[in-house]
């Protein structure tokens, strides 16, 4: 990395958190083709980080696999540090890491909403003032929030969710404000409806359904979110903070 320009060269090092699988995976292993890459997520997926890790590996890469719940301070405190201290640097933290909790309003427990809140956001928070702090004395760091089209449109059964995705966009925007004098953007990407884990438990007929509601027709896939964070994570996008790219299929514009 060279001075406060935010320019990112070959080598630059990431943290994915939600890394064991879905699109946090799929960003990880995009990730790890122009650096080596630190996976996160929680400790009872160790065993599918760990099979991240070995992906990276036979691909050539280089990868950290450093768990923890990002819920927990002490937790993103350390594995950033370790981050730091065994590859040398942070460049690039993805927060990733998110869960749903679905339900009608009337119906959303408070365990309901404080769940996906503390995870989608308050983990977002945690991790990014860790890298934060590692990033300001770089004077350098690039820091990318997954968000979604339901915190920009709002979603029936999702008042914890969508509440939390646009949080995690005005606190992208506070971060972008704030640390764009030391050389670090800060943006946000607002997947629509990717293909995952999360998405399969809809069942394949709500998933036609949900592509009839996107213009160009399908639903996106973790490659089409990768690539967007890989562009915002590259020397390209040097000039570009606080914004929210949305890789929705045009269902938002
Ligand atoms: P996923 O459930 O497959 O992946 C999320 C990952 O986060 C999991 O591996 C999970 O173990 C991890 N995680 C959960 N709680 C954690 C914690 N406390 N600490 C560390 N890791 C934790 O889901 P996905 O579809 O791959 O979603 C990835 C991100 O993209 C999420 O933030 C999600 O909200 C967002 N997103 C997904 C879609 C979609 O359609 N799939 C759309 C918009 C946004």
């Amino acid at each position: 990395m060279t001075g406060s320009d935010g320019e990112r060269p070959a080598g630059a090092i990431s943290l994915v958190t939600g890394a064991r699988r879905g699109i946090g995976r799929v960003i990880a292993l995009r990730l790890a083709s122009s650096g080596p890459v630190a996976l996160n997520d929680i400790e009872q997926g160790r065993e599918e980080l760990e099979g991240v890790a070995e992906e990276v590996r036979r691909a050539g890469g280089q990868a950290l696999v450093v768990p923890g719940d990002v819920t927990d301070g002490e937790q993103v405190n350390a594995a950033v540090k370790r981050v730091a201290s065994e590859l040398g640097r942070l460049d690039v933290l993805v927060n990733n890491a998110g869960i749903t909790r679905d339900g009608l309003l009337v119906r959303m427990t408070d365990e309901q909403w404080r769940a996906v809140v503390e995870v989608n956001l308050t983990g977002a928070f945690l991790c990014s003032r860790a890298a934060a702090k590692v990033m300001l004395r770089q004077r350098s760091g690039r820091i990318i929030n997954m968000a979604s089209v339901v915190g920009v449109m709002g979603n029936a059964g999702q008042a914890n969710y969508s509440a939390s995705k646009a949080g995690l966009i005005g606190l992208t925007k506070s971060m972008a404000r704030e640390l764009a004098p030391r050389g670090i953007t800060v943006n946000a990407i607002a997947p629509g409806y990717i293909i995952s884990p999360m998405t399969d438990e809809l069942g394949e007929e709500a998933g036609e359904k949900l592509a009839a509601l996107i213009p160009l027709g399908r639903l996106g896939t973790a490659e089409d979110v990768a690539e967007a964070v890989a562009f915002l994570a590259s020397p390209t996008a040097a000039y570009i903070t606080g914004q929210v790219l949305q890789v929705d299929g045009g269902m938002h514009m």
